[in-house]
C-alpha cells in the first residue's frame, strides 16, 4: 500500500495526490467551520452516485459541524447525508434548499470521512457511492425508544393516601431496596400482576424514569488470564503489544503455520487496546468463521463481541450500528463491510487470513477490505494486524521492503506436527474405471479407517458432475444465461447453474435429440466421490460438506460439532472445509484433483492454489496423532506441487515473486480492469470498441482487448472485458480518469472499472 494520500476534486472523478499539508488541512475541525457559517451554508455528500457534495443552507441554531448527520430534501423526496464541509459557493444562496434537522446520533467521525473519499478515489467509485456503505442502517441514526422504570417517591414526597394491600406492599419493599425498574421486572420481583404495579402508579405512590436503553454489549474483561504462552508467542506477542502501545500507524503481518496460536497472540494485542480504553476492528473472510471465533473470544474476555455480518438481522443491525458510533462497542469482528462502520476510538484493526480473497468486493465499490483496512489504520494513526499462515505476495512483498513489520510463529502448538504431504501423479497411477481415487490414496483411506481414524476428501466441486452430455448426440446442457455448463445436484434431481442459479430438472430424455435415458454424467462433483466411497465402503459414515448441503452458520456449527466428537468416519468437502477448522480426530487428507485451480487466466492462480491447499492439508493431523497429506495431480513437477509437498512455502514464494517480476504483474506493476457488458451483444461490442479507441498512448501503459470475458454471458449479460497494464509508479487513477471520463457511456450499456482486480471472469 502506498503511503500517498488521494484526494478526489469536486467531480467525484479526477485524482490528484494531497501533500501532508493538504491532508492536515483536510481534518477539519469544528471551530473551522463556525467561520463558514456567518453565512449558514454547508455542503453535505449524500448517499448517492453522485459527481460530488451538494450545498444546503442552515439555521444558525443547528450549529452544523463536519460529520453531522442530517436530513436534507432532494428533488421531491427527503433523504440522509453527511456535513462534508464548508459550502463550495457555486448555487446562488436564494436557490439553496435547507438542511431540514440534524439526527440525534455521533457524528461520523473524520477517519471515517476520510476514508470514503480514499477510497472513492482509489477505486474510482462516486464519494456518495462509498458513503452509502457508511451510512448502511438509517435507522440507527434516530435514538432507539427511551426504557421506562418505576421508582419510589423521593423521600421529600409524603406518600398518598392509599389503601396498602400485601402485593402492593410487596411493590415498595422491593423499591425500597434497589434501584428503579421495568414494569415486568418489578412486577415478577413483587410477585404480583403488571395492573398492581400499574394501579400504584395512578395512585401517585410511584414515579416514572425515561432512560436510554442499556447496551447491548457488555464491556470485555481484559485482565481476565491469557493462555499460558510458549516461548515464541510470547515473543510475537510482545511485539503486537508494542505496535499498538505506541499509538502510531503500523502494519504487522502475523505469519505462522496454522495451528501456530495466532489467534491466541493476537487476543493479547486487542487486551492491549482494550487497556488503553480503545476499540479493535476484527475482520474476518466469511460468516462462517465467526462462530468458532466469538466462542474462544468469550472464553478469554468474558463476553460476546459485536459481530457485523450480512446475516445479521435489522434490529441487531440498527443496535450495533449505534452501540459503534455511541462507543459502547468496544470490539466488532466482522466481514469486510465491518470496516465502515463509524468507530470514534479505534485502536487496532486485525485482518484475519489477510490473503483471502473475499476481502475483494466483486460489485459496487471494488474495493479490496484488507488494503483499505491498512488506509484505515493509516487515517486513524494506530496499529493494524495481517494474520496468514500463506500471506499474499503483496503482503509478502511489503514486509521485504520493510514497510510492514513482521511477527513470526514458526511452528505448530504443542504436539501437533505439521502433516507429511505426498504428490500423487495421475499420469502414472490413474484411479480405477469409476472410481476417483488413485491406489496409494484409497490404500491410505482403507487404513485410516480400519484405525477408527477420520478422513476428509477434498474436491473443490459441488453437486454430482460438473457436466451433462448426451450419449447419442453429444449434446451439453449449457446454462441459457451464462457461458456455463450445468451442473448435475443428483441430491435434487436437477441440473444447476452455479453462476446465475438457473436450475431445472434434470431431464429425461435429451433436448437435443430425445434419445431416452443417454444422458451421462462427466467428471466428479462432491456427490459423486460420496457414491465411489460408498461403494467401496458400504458401512462408511460420511458427509458432504459443500454450501448445498451446509447452509448457514447453525450448519456451519452442527458440522464441526459432528464432525469433532467423531460421529462422522470421512469428510467429502468443498473449499468451505478447507478453513479455520480444528479437527482434532482427522489423520488423512486427500485432495482429489489439485489441478483444479490452475486453469484459467487467473494471475494468482498458483498462488491461490497454494494457499488453498496448504490451508487443506493443515486439517490433518491437529491432534495428538500425525497426520498424512495425499495430492493427486496431472503436474507433479510444477512449483506449486513441488513447494507444496516440500512444506517450503517461501521457496514457493520467491518463484511465484520473479515470475510476477518479470511479467510486471502486481504487487510490481499496477492493473485495472474494464468490464462492459450489455443485455445486446453488439452493444457490449460498441461500447468495448469506442473505449478501446479512446485509450491513451502513454509510456508505460497498456491496453490489453477489448477480448470476449471467459464468462462472455452472465446472467443473460454479454460481457467484454480489457485489461490496463501500468508500471508502478504511474497513477492508474488518473490515466483513467483522464480516458473514461469524457466518454457518453450509452444506456443500453455499463462500464464497471475495477482496480486491483481479482476476478477474471
Ligand atoms: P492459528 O490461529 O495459528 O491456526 P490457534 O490460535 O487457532 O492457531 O491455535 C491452535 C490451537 O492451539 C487452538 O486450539 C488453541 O487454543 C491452541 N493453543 C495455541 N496456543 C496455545 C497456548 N499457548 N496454550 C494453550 N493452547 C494453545
Ligand atoms: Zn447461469
Amino acid at each position: 500500500m502506498r503511503a500517498v494520500v488521494f484526494t478526489c476534486d469536486r467531480s467525484g472523478h479526477a485524482i490528484k495526490p494531497s501533500s501532508p499539508a493538504e491532508q492536515r488541512k483536510a481534518q477539519v475541525t469544528k471551530s473551522d467551520l463556525f467561520e463558514d457559517q456567518s453565512n449558514h451554508r454547508v455542503s453535505v455528500l449524500l448517499p448517492l452516485p453522485l459527481t460530488g457534495a451538494y450545498d444546503y443552507s442552515c439555521p444558525a441554531e443547528l450549529n452544523l459541524a463536519p460529520g453531522d448527520i442530517v436530513e436534507v430534501p432532494l428533488g421531491r423526496r427527503t433523504l440522509h447525508g453527511v456535513v462534508w464541509g464548508n459550502a463550495q459557493g457555486e448555487v446562488d444562496a436564494k436557490r439553496l434548499k435547507t438542511v431540514l434537522r440534524r439526527y440525534p446520533v455521533a457524528p461520523l467521525p473524520a477517519t471515517v470521512r476520510r476514508l470514503v473519499e480514499w477510497v472513492a478515489a482509489y477505486t474510482l467509485a462516486p464519494p456518495g457511492a462509498v458513503l452509502r456503505m457508511a451510512l448502511s442502517v438509517p435507522a440507527a441514526f434516530e435514538a432507539p425508544p427511551a426504557v421506562i422504570l418505576f421508582a419510589a417517591l423521593p423521600p421529600s414526597q409524603p406518600p398518598p393516601d392509599i389503601r396498602l394491600t400485601p402485593g402492593r406492599r410487596r411493590v415498595l419493599a422491593v423499591l425500597q431496596d434497589g434501584p428503579p425498574r421495568p414494569l415486568r421486572d418489578l412486577a415478577f420481583e413483587a410477585g404480583v400482576g403488571v395492573s398492581v404495579v400499574k394501579s400504584l402508579h395512578s395512585a401517585g405512590a410511584l414515579t416514572l424514569i425515561e432512560e436510554a436503553p442499556p447496551s447491548p454489549f457488555k464491556t470485555p474483561d481484559w485482565t481476565r488470564p491469557a493462555a499460558t504462552l510458549s516461548a515464541q508467542q510470547a515473543d510475537a506477542a510482545e511485539q503486537l503489544v508494542a505496535a499498538v502501545k505506541a499509538q502510531s500507524f503500523s502494519v504487522t503481518l502475523l505469519d505462522g503455520v496454522t495451528g501456530a496460536g495466532k489467534t491466541e497472540v493476537y487476543f493479547e494485542a486487542i487486551a492491549a487496546a482494550f487497556a488503553a480504553g480503545q476499540q479493535v476492528l476484527v475482520l474476518l473472510p466469511e460468516i462462517a468463521l465467526t462462530a468458532q471465533w466469538l466462542t474462544r473470544f468469550e472464553d478469554r474476555f468474558g463476553c460476546q463481541p459485536a459481530a457485523w455480518h450480512s446475516e445479521l438481522k435489522p434490529p441487531m443491525r440498527r443496535r450495533t450500528w449505534r452501540a459503534v458510533a455511541e462507543g459502547q462497542a468496544a470490539i466488532v469482528v466482522g466481514a469486510r463491510s465491518a470496516l465502515f462502520l463509524p468507530f470514534h476510538n479505534l485502536g487496532l484493526i486485525i485482518v484475519d487470513e489477510e490473503h483471502e480473497s473475499a476481502f475483494k468486493q466483486g460489485e459496487g465499490v471494488h474495493y479490496h477490505g484488507r488494503d483499505m483496512a491498512v488506509v484505515r489504520a493509516q487515517l486513524g494513526q494506530h496499529a493494524s494486524i495481517l494474520v496468514s499462515a500463506t500471506p499474499s505476495l503483496e503482503t509478502f512483498e511489503n514486509v521485504r521492503n520493510a514497510r510492514y513489520q513482521l511477527a513470526n510463529l514458526p511452528a505448530r502448538h504443542g504436539v501437533a506436527e505439521l502433516p507429511k504431504v505426498e504428490l500423487i501423479d495421475l499420469r502414472q497411477q490413474p484411479p480405477p474405471r469409476g472410481r476417483w481415487l488413485a491406489p496409494p490414496l484409497a490404500d491410505a483411506l482403507r487404513e485410516t479407517l480400519e484405525r477408527g481414524e477420520q478422513a476428509m476428501l477434498f474436491l473443490n466441486r459441488r453437486g454430482y458432475a460438473p457436466l451433462t452430455l448426451c450419449r447419442s448426440c453429444g449434446h451439453r446442457y449449457e446454462c441459457p444465461s451464462c457461458s456455463a455448463w450445468m451442473v448435475e445436484h443428483r441430491l435434487s434431481g436437477r441440473l444447476q447453474c452455479h453462476h446465475c442459479g438457473y436450475t431445472e430438472p434434470r431431464p429425461l430424455s435429451c433436448a437435443a435429440c430425445g434419445a431416452e435415458d443417454s444422458l451421462v454424467a462427466s467428471g466428479p462433483g462432491v456427490e459423486r466421490l460420496a457414491e465411489a466411497l460408498l461403494a467401496d465402503h458400504p458401512d462408511v459414515r460420511f458427509m458432504i460438506a459443500s454450501s448445498d448441503t451446509v447452509a448457514g452458520p447453525a450448519a456451519a456449527a452442527e458440522f464441526i460439532r459432528s464432525v469433532t466428537s467423531g460421529e462422522v468416519d470421512v469428510v467429502i468437502g468443498t473449499q468451505m472445509v478447507a478453513k479455520g477448522h480444528h479437527f482434532p480426530l482427522l489423520t488423512l487428507v486427500g485432495v482429489v484433483d489439485a489441478d483444479l485451480g490452475l486453469a484459467g487466466g487467473d494471475l494468482r492462480a498458483a498462488e491461490r492454489t497454494y494457499q488453498l491447499l496448504h490451508q487443506v492439508a493443515g486439517r490433518a493431523g491437529r491432534g495428538l496423532k500425525p497426520g498424512r497429506v495425499f495430492l493427486q495431480t496431472h503436474q507433479p513437477e510444477s512449483p506449486v506441487m513441488q513447494a507444496l509437498a516440500a512444506g517450503d512455502r517461501d521457496q514457493f514464494l520467491e518463484i511465484e515473486r520473479r515470475q510476477r517480476q518479470a511479467a510486471a504483474m502486481p504487487p510490481f506493476g499496477r492493473l485495472a480492469a474494464l468490464v462492459v457488458s450489455a443485455a445486446d451483444g453488439a452493444a457490449a461490442d460498441q461500447l468495448a470498441l469506442m473505449i478501446a479507441r479512446a485509450a491513451p498512448q502513454l509510456e508505460g501503459v497498456d491496453v490489453l482487448g477489448p477480448a470476449p470475458a471467459p464468462l462472455a454471458l452472465l446472467r443473460g449479460r454479454h460481457r467484454r472485458r480489457l485489461l490496463v497494464k501500468a508500471r508502478r509508479e504511474i497513477n492508474l487513477q488518473k490515466v483513467l480518469s483522464d480516458w473514461l471520463s469524457p466518454l457518453k457511456i450509452p444506456n443500453n450499456a455499463r462500464l464497471a472499472v475495477d482496480i486491483d482486480p481479482y476476478n477474471f471472469l
